[in-house]
């Protein structure tokens, strides 16, 4: 019996995936090269957006036209909803919140008769966080710290979907991340909806906040690097700031979704902080990096003082959304100087609070603001890599470029994808093979809106 899975969404589906191949595996089921060669289809949907529920029922749609016989399975952030059960009903063979994935799975396959090897639920499957993933990539690996949320910003449908906030262990999460850090990874992403109101205990009883997570983490030894996502600018708090900035492991890359630049949007958004408030963060995380001399940012010369890169996330279009109101999100792009922005045209969403309010901005106008950011996004991120030109950056190598593919044309030289501790990505030019995943120093010579191009030194 062989699996084929289809994903949509945020590096959280990615990480669920990963779990979701070792359920799959215990009980005997091998992956399919394609989809023709698979029994069972899993879907692993987003809903965060109109538009990545839609890619999901078109696939669903052809996908049960042309395979009548595959077993269909949806979960994910679209598992919960009712209407979408009686959209997709008769399409899809079974409905699964990622939670109840292991143990529904395993009635699901005696239910259809699925000839499994596997006949009775394994103890190491119950809990679905403490599942031992499938890594996708040796080098860089997701670790979710927590999942859910308790926020509720009004457009947003991760608390229905996930469920409320839920934190990890810190013993198994350092567990992990130790087993990891001893095969050789080189970079652990730590991921929950909002890191910064981790919050767990330790075996002997001891309270662990995510600034203590990340120090027990950091304190493992071999060199690694550590980044995490994402930090809502409410909770991010000067504890945080400092212990990042005083850091030797954990990366100079910064995820803060600011959302909107303008208050009253803010708070239709149910976001609890203002402009000032997210600024003055911005700020405080560049001074406390400004004192930390001394560190090296890049790890290559001790004079090649970087500045943390800064990433955000844009709703533009949110009801009610004025041009006015709009120029305060576009002057918020121009001061702050964002190396990169997730911008996102408004999308109502069932079951939120903000469902009720008339979605007025037209599509016309909410292309037209995204585009707008984008154009000063590309302006400040080339601004900002422009002074990486002639420096010396350390690299995580990703990946060879294939001699055939259009990055690799016009020279002999081998060529690398990589990316830095800012999370820009790098081609490098180098005149001998080096292994993918390790460390190097790479001197700059190009810079672009989203990426380098260097020289291995
Ligand atoms: N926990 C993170 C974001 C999770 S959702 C935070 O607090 O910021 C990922 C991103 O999707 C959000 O940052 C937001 O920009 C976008 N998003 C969420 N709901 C949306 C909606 N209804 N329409 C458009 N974009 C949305
Ligand atoms: Fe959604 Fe807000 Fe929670 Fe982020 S903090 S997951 S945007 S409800």
């Amino acid at each position: 019996m062989q699996y084929y899975l289809k994903i949509f969404g945020c590096q959280m589906n990615y990480s669920d995936t990963e779990r979701i191949e070792t359920i799959l595996t215990k009980y005997k089921m091998k992956k399919a090269a394609s989809i023709e060669a698979a029994n069972l289809i899993v879907f692993v949907t987003c809903g965060v957006r109109q538009s990545a529920e839609n890619r999901v029922y078109g696939q669903i749609n052809n996908l049960r036209k042309k395979y009548p016989k595959k077993k269909i399975i949806l979960t994910g952030c679209l598992a919960h909803r009712k209407d979408v059960q009686r959209r997709l009903k008769g399409k899809v063979d079974l409905f699964c919140e990622i939670n109840n994935f292991p143990k529904n799975i395993l009635k699901f396959f005696q239910n259809s008769k699925f000839k499994i090897k596997n006949s009775s639920c394994d103890a190491s499957l119950k809990d679905y966080l403490e599942i031992k993933p499938h890594y996708t990539n040796k080098y860089t690996a997701y670790v979710p710290v927590m999942t859910g949320c308790n926020n509720f910003c009004s457009y947003c449908v991760v608390p229905y979907a996930r469920g409320r906030e839920y934190s990890r262990l810190a013993q198994n999460i350092l567990k992990e991340a130790k087993s990891l850090v001893k095969k050789g990874c080189k970079e652990i992403v730590l991921l929950g909806q909002n890191v910064n109101s981790y919050n767990s205990k330790l075996q002997k009883g001891e309270a662990i906040s995510f600034p203590k997570l990340l120090r027990l983490i950091e304190n493992l030894p071999e060199k690694f690097w550590i980044t995490f996502l994402t930090s809502h600018p409410k909770d991010m708090n000067d504890e945080l700031i400092k212990m990042i900035a005083q850091s030797k492991k954990i990366c100079e890359y910064i995820s803060l979704p600011a959302q909107s630049g303008d208050n009253e949007i803010l708070r239709k958004m149910n976001r609890h902080y203002t402009i000032a408030h997210y600024k003055n963060l911005i700020k405080k995380i560049r001074k406390a990096y400004d004192s930390r001399s001394h560190l090296e940012w890049t790890r290559g010369e001790t004079s090649n003082r970087i500045t943390p890169a800064i990433s955000t996330d844009i709703i533009v279009g949110f009801p009610g959304e004025t041009k006015k109101q709009f120029e305060n999100t576009a002057k918020l792009f121009r001061e702050m100087k964002f190396d990169m922005a997730y911008i996102n045209q408004y999308s109502p969403r069932p079951e939120t609070a903000a469902w009720k309010l008339k979605d007025n901005v037209s599509k016309k106008e909410k292309v037209r603001r995204e585009k707008f950011l984008t154009e000063i996004l590309k302006k400040t991120a080339l601004e900002n890599n422009k002074k990486y030109i002639r420096k010396v950056v350390e690299v995580l190598a990703d990946n060879a470029v294939r001699p055939h593919s259009s990055l690799a044309a016009r020279s002999d030289r081998l060529k690398y994808m990589g990316h830095t501790r800012t999370q820009k990505k790098v081609l490098f030019f180098s005149n001998k093979k080096i292994p993918v995943g390790s460390f190097v120093k790479v001197k700059i010579t190009k810079a672009k809106a989203f990426g380098l191009e260097g020289e291995l030194l």
